[in-house]
């Protein structure tokens, strides 16, 4: 096992009293009504009714590196497509099993507005079994780095939720987080209030690793949504100009490419 991570007292201090609380939640398995349509009478250990639970199934994935349905080369073990193999994204492998739309839009926004204990639970369940499946026979990374908040959010917010979801990954997956792997280097507003172009430059040279990195040769990065990539690829981009030789990325949804199309 690997030495926990050291972190400024008044931060773990509050990230104690997260985890205890998250712990609370889970040991309680106060789960007895759906998270999405409000039914009750669940199983102690359900969070959601069959009907949700079945409307929640993951999308297939048409290739390991990207989102999009197209050409393949065939009898690739990694079944990546043409697109991906001529332009490749930074990262060397994607995990997001599930399309941003309803029914699961209407967990990610509860995560962040009311601290969404058990959203967040079943996200991190969601993401914890596509990333089994997906990595079956496949080396896992050394360490889970959270997308840090951009700080002007922190006086808002103090809740970072990729945080509180890798923290959660790691202990379903026996893995290592590193939550100040990357720090932000530049405010800027909010992504979700930016149009694509505008979120590409935003995020540009927004990351930078920190030293807590050092002797890594692969990270997964983390979060919850992935809409455009800017970030994911501004994320990337600084673990790898820091030498980390292998950035996978690993969210529970993704935005599809009609509802990308408005942004
Ligand atoms: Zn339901
Ligand atoms: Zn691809």
């Amino acid at each position: 096992m690997l030495p926990a991570t050291r972190s400024r007292p008044r931060s773990t201090a509050r990230n104690l009293v997260f985890n205890t609380l998250n712990r609370v939640f889970d040991a309680l398995a106060l789960r007895s009504r759906c998270l999405l349509c409000r039914t009750t009478g669940l199983g102690s250990t359900d969070t959601l009714c069959r009907y949700c639970a079945a409307a929640l199934q993951p999308s297939s994935r048409p290739c390991c590196t990207c989102l999009r349905s197209t050409v393949f080369v065939p009898d690739t073990e990694e079944r990546q497509c043409l697109a991906c193999r001529r332009d490749p994204p930074p990262w060397a492998r994607l995990v997001a099993p599930y399309r941003y739309e309803p029914p699961l839009d209407a967990l990610v926004p509860r995560i962040k507005k009311v601290r969404g204990l058990l959203e967040l639970s079943l996200l991190a369940e969601l993401t914890g079994v596509a990333v089994r499946n997906d990595y079956e026979g496949r080396v896992l990374p050394q360490a889970l780095i959270p997308i840090p908040m951009a700080w002007t959010r922190k006086f808002t917010r103090s809740f970072n939720h990729s945080e509180q979801l890798a923290a959660r990954l790691a202990r379903m997956l026996d893995l290592r987080v590193l939550r100040r792997g990357l720090r932000r280097t530049k405010g800027g507003p909010p992504q979700r209030r930016l149009t694509r172009s505008e979120r590409l430059t935003n995020v540009r040279g927004a990351f930078q690793a920190t030293r807590r990195i050092d002797g890594l040769q692969h990270i997964a990065l983390i979060d919850d949504v992935l809409t455009t990539g800017a970030t994911m690829t501004a994320a990337t981009r600084a673990l790898t100009k820091a030498g980390v030789e292998r950035v996978d990325v690993w969210v529970t949804s993704y935005t599809p490419t009609d509802r990308l199309a408005a942004l």
